[in-house]
């Protein structure tokens, strides 16, 4: 990519190589306007022409008098308004030649008139041979000296008679002014060259930064398009990139939820959730002091809005192979840790609710087979309790079948929700007055669709058995029914422990158990409420939870009137 550019760099100023000569030569005559520079280059002529007046008006005011020196002045004010008047831009590129050509003879004319008072007049020379030189380069070497020669011989060839000094005069002033002429263009060819190359290298100069502008931006768009926050830091620790998902991670962390707090303002807690990270054990200190590390878990935000980012560190060095900073990589894995930690309970709550049955069979089974004697007429009673632990074991293996199958069989039939509503809440009185709790039913009036009724009680025995589990001796459990246009509605109301507001969006997820129930005594293993879910889903329904912590829940239920055939039989 570097070298493209470069070449790309190179070719555009070949391309423009052609005119920068000229552009540089004509930079330095030509600055504002042509006829600007052209008054610029005639007027230390004309200024010297006026002093060499002034100077022989005051040491031989004779020569004043003379018509080549009134030539010679004349031709140089003409020449300077004509530098003025001209509108050069129009002319052709190299018409202004014809001034600093004029002023040889200008100066040949003063020279001579003067010859006899002022030896080094021909000095003046100098002003249109550098302006030629500056110009035409070598062809201006060229003129300058042609027109030196004819200067200085012509009026020798005019004279009466050539002397041996006489014919070497021509030669020293040509060459004199063609040395200047040479220098003036070496030095102008010279700051072309340089002026060329630091075009190019203001051209290679903007093609890369250029380039890494567009870079620049390239990594900005993809390292705020991952979802996993990076950031890098110097060997100091002091922030070099971050992108926008760790802007927002540290927006969770800072207290005041600014996410250009300072590292140490952050609030980091360690993987558990609650002890605050040591200053030295923080992630970036640990990768400012050249760790390198991954997967070191760390906890950010408010215990209701609680992050847990897996962190890992990358040292970077510098071209010795010294220290130079580290590149963090915080990735969100909290619903990965969930899921962890629901999977860890469920299996300490399914082994729980397998072995108190299990030990009840056992048992009872036991004191049934090994001194009959001693229980006399307490055998039924033995086998009984064995038999409904049984029962219960299976309706938790069928539990489990359900949801892990994904499939769960609907078929619908006409059927009055009263009376089922009434069979449920007759089948869990028992249960409610051991636990000390009313039930109230308040859906005493025929509600018929078409649903499958083994399900529908499914759903309801689930949600009442909850409302019940979750209720303290002297709470009130009601079961309500309606109907709304084209669907039948139910809802079991607790005046329970209720469920705290974090918890709720989550209560439907398979095997889910909040906080507060998994350290208490309440039995469960978080199927419930995932298959009342979806049973209701596969009737075309829906379900809703509200809850007040220990204010009670209440769980509606939307069925549609027409069931829709569901998921089909599984
Ligand atoms: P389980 O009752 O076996 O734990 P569920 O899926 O039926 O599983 O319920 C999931 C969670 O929702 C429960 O662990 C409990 O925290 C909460 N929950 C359900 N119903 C109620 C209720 N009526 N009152 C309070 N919490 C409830």
């Amino acid at each position: 990519m570097q070298t493209t550019t470069i070449a790309r760099a190179v070719t555009f100023d070949q391309g423009a190589q052609d005119d920068l000569a000229h552009q540089v030569k004509n930079k330095f005559f030509s600055d504002v306007t042509q006829r600007r520079s052209m008054l610029v280059s005639q007027l230390p002529l004309t200024v010297s022409l006026l002093i060499v007046t002034v100077i022989v008006a005051v040491v031989s005011p004779a020569t004043l008098a003379d018509l080549r020196f009134q030539i010679s002045i004349l031709l140089g004010l003409a020449l300077t308004a004509v530098c003025v008047l001209l509108p050069w831009n129009r002319l052709p590129a190299n018409s202004f030649v014809v001034v600093p050509l004029l002023d040889f003879p200008a100066v040949g004319l003063a020279r001579e008139a003067t010859v006899e008072s002022f030896t080094s007049l021909g000095l003046l020379l100098v002003f249109p041979v550098i302006w030629l030189a500056a110009r035409l380069g070598r062809l201006g070497v060229a003129l300058s000296f042609a027109a030196t020669a004819l200067v200085v011989g012509v009026p020798l060839l005019a004279g009466p008679s050539i002397t041996l000094s006489d014919a070497a005069r021509p030669f020293l002033l040509p060459a004199i002014m063609t040395v200047i002429a040479l220098a003036v263009h070496i030095l102008v060819s010279s700051i072309a060259s340089q002026d060329r190359k630091l075009r190019l290298k203001d051209a290679e100069l903007r093609m890369s930064y250029q380039e890494s502008l567009e870079r620049q931006r390239l990594l900005d768009t993809m390292l705020d398009t991952v979802g996993v926050g990076v950031h890098a830091v110097d060997a100091s620790g002091k922030d070099i990139l971050m992108n926008q998902q760790h802007r927002r991670n540290r927006s969770l962390a800072a207290p005041s939820g600014d996410p250009a707090s300072t590292e140490e303002e952050l609030n980091i807690l360690a993987s558990d959730g609650t002890t605050p990270l040591p200053a030295e054990h923080r992630p970036v200190a640990r990768a400012a002091q050249g760790q390198s590390f991954s997967d070191y878990l760390i906890r950010v935000g408010s215990p209701a809005n609680q992050r847990v980012l897996s962190s890992t560190a990358t040292p970077m060095t510098d071209k010795d192979g010294k220290f130079a900073g580290s590149v963090l990589a915080f990735s969100d894995v909290t619903e990965l840790v969930n899921a962890l930690a629901i999977k860890d309970d469920f299996v300490a709550n399914i082994s729980h609710e397998f072995r108190s049955p299990l030990m009840s069979i056992l048992g009872y089974l036991d004191m049934a087979l090994d001194a009959p004697e001693d229980h006399p007429g307490q055998h039924e009673s033995f086998l009984r309790i064995a038999q409904s632990n049984a029962e219960k074991l299976l309706s938790l293996v069928s539990d489990l079948l359900s949801v892990s199958s994904d499939s769960m069989g609907v078929h619908p039939q006409r059927m009055d929700l009263m009376d089922l509503i009434g069979m449920c809440v007759a089948s869990a009185g028992p249960r409610a007055k051991s636990r000390g709790v009313d039930i109230v039913n308040e859906a005493t009036r025929s509600l018929w669709l078409t649903a499958d009724p083994g399900r529908v009680t499914q759903v309801l025995d689930n949600l009442l058995s909850n409302a019940i589990k979750y209720s303290r001796p002297g709470d009130t459990v009601t079961l309500r029914a309606w109907e709304t246009g084209e669907a039948v509605c139910f809802s079991v109301t607790d005046t329970g422990i209720g469920i705290a507001e974090e918890d709720l969006p989550k209560i439907f997820t398979r095997y889910f158990r909040s906080d507060s129930v998994r350290e208490s005594s309440i039995p469960g293993v978080g199927l419930g409420l995932g298959i009342v879910k979806r049973i209701v889903e596969n009737h075309g329904g829906s379900v809703t939870a509200n809850s007040r912590p220990n204010l009670g829940s209440t769980f509606t239920v939307t069925l549609p009137k027409g069931a829709a055939a569901g998921e089909a039989e599984g």
